[in-house]
């Protein structure tokens, strides 16, 4: 790999200052890597690359099929990489080997579904005048400014950088501070595939700083955002100075409601599923489990049977299932959580500790709270660690009320054999992604994005390259004449 260095305008360079980030695993705080810490002269260097490349390169004039081949290439080369790739994920961000494993098909997946795409970008026509040809083009924007989180990094670049490329745009890419290695790789593949200079930059460094420059730049036409709902709201006023295109990918406190009817097997597994997949550092988390009152009791009894089978532990160890936390910060966030929760009156009924052995990383136990009612804070944030909250409900209406009562949108799950009962849900839900008897599955092809505070606008499928496309109307008189209108 290249140790040490960023991409930007199709060159491995070193920050202005200096200056370098050690980059560790967090399941034992080894040193993985250093990368460049980037601060605004280096951003706005990248800016300064995707925009010559935007203006004057040769991106804007490469047909869509060529882009289409490109995006297939780089999908191809993942999956060459995939070994390698998914094991610098875990150490990295500290998810278990099987789910990195996934997220490499899927990053695969994104670029090769966008790599399809490219060439079905359609305008319209129409005969407003009976004399004119009116029609609506499909443009690219510009430059994206695109900011991703830590938790599924290379997932969250190829759900960014696949739709801006396939409409023809050039990005500024910033991985979190903490996980810009996969990126980095796939700045490699980029080089490969001999993407044209400066239409893909990858600029390590934090937020403030960097992330701020590519909001609030006057030269980036577009901002894609992933992470915290208050970190959103603070890129949504950078972008507001400049009034730029905005994306945003936000928090959630997405509710996972099981109907006494369900089947029991599917919706134990799918509620642990739900809460502590990715050590419940996942967007769409089913952090709120919401019982019907009447399989309360024996629903947890069965949950808690199968908390054993979720092994901690470094996820390149075979048969682990749930990693560490990704920083010190993120534990003591999550450990700060478990005390309000107790102080809240909640009742603690597993985990709620950092497990005995595994001290050299951030590993905090698979966490359940009974007795929770909708007010509590625990009920209310994003802890984003493996804290599942219990609710009850006495009905299908309490259920609907309670599950909306929140300033989140991002997911829900409903779990019954009642297809009447969950259609009625699917309507009900103020949710931008509605799980029936699943949690979790997500596909390239549909829409991925949240209602209310959980985000603005929408990613993946044919609706995320729509984020990435201006819209031109076209009227075109073949045969001019004075309109003698003076
Ligand atoms: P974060 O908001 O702290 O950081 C996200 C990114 O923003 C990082 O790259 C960070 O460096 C950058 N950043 C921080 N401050 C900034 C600023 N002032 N201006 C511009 N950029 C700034 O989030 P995180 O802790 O990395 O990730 C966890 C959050 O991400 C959770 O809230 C989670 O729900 C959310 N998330 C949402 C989705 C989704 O699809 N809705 C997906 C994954 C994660």
């Amino acid at each position: 790999m290249n140790t040490g260095r960023m991409f930007i305008g199709g060159e491995w360079v070193d920050s202005c200052s200096g200056q370098m980030r050690s980059i560790t695993d967090p399941a034992n705080q080894q040193l993985i890597n250093r990368v460049p810490e980037a601060d605004q002269d280096d951003v706005n260097r990248a800016i300064a690359a995707a925009r010559t490349a935007f203006d004057k390169g040769p991106w804007r004039q490469t047909t869509a099929q060529d882009r289409g081949k490109i995006l297939f290439a780089v999908g191809q080369k993942i999956r060459e990489r995939a070994v390698e790739l998914a094991e610098l994920e875990v150490k990295n961000c500290g998810k278990p080997l099987a789910e990195a494993q996934f997220d490499i098909q899927d990053a695969a997946n994104c670029f090769e579904f966008y790599g399809g795409l490219a060439t079905k970008i359609h305008g319209e026509t129409m005969s407003v005048p009976a004399d004119s040809l009116s029609f609506v083009l499909r443009e690219p924007i510009g430059v994206c400014g695109q900011i991703i989180p830590w938790n599924y990094p290379l997932v969250m670049a190829a759900w960014k950088l696949a739709p801006a490329l396939a409409a023809g745009n050039t990005c500024v890419l910033k991985p979190s501070e903490l996980t810009p290695l996969t990126a980095l790789e796939l700045a490699k593949i980029f080089c490969e595939v001999e993407l044209p200079p400066g239409v893909v930059n990858v600029v390590t460094g934090p937020g403030p700083g960097c992330g701020e420059v590519l909001a609030s730049s006057p030269f980036v036409d577009k901002v894609a955002f992933t992470g915290g709902t208050a970190t959103g709201q603070k890129v949504m006023a950078g972008v507001a100075k400049e009034l730029k295109r905005i994306s945003l990918e936000l928090g959630g406190k997405s509710p996972n409601i099981v109907f006494a009817d369900a089947d029991r097997e599917a919706a134990v597994d799918g509620a642990l599923f739900a809460a502590f997949a990715n050590q419940g550092e996942v967007c769409s988390a089913g952090s709120r489990l919401l019982v019907e009152e009447s399989i309360h009791r024996e629903f947890i009894a069965q949950m808690l049977a199968k908390i054993p089978k979720i092994k901690l532990g470094h996820g390149l160890i075979a048969g682990t299932k749930m990693g560490p936390l990704i920083s010190y910060a993120q534990l003591e966030k999550v450990e700060s959580y478990v005390k309000i929760g107790v102080e809240e009156g909640a009742k603690l009924l597993c985990g709620g500790k950092r497990p005995k052995g595994l001290e050299a990383g951030f590993f905090f136990e698979p966490t359940i709270f009974d007795g929770v009612t909708p007010k509590m804070r625990i009920a209310r944030e994003e802890i984003f660690g493996p804290v599942l909250s219990i609710l009850t409900f006495k009905d299908e209406a309490e259920a609907i009320a309670m599950a909306n009562d929140t300033e989140y949108g991002l997911a829900a799950g409903v779990w019954t054999k009642d297809i009447h009962r969950s259609l009625r849900l699917v309507r009900g839900l103020r949710a931008g992604i509605v799980w029936v008897n699943a949690y979790h599955p997500t596909y390239n092809e549909l829409p991925w994005g949240g209602y209310k505070k959980s985000g603005l606008g929408r990613e993946l499928g044919l609706h995320g390259i729509e984020e990435y496309l201006e819209t031109k109307q076209v009227n075109f008189h073949g045969d001019p004449a004075p309109i003698n209108w003076y």
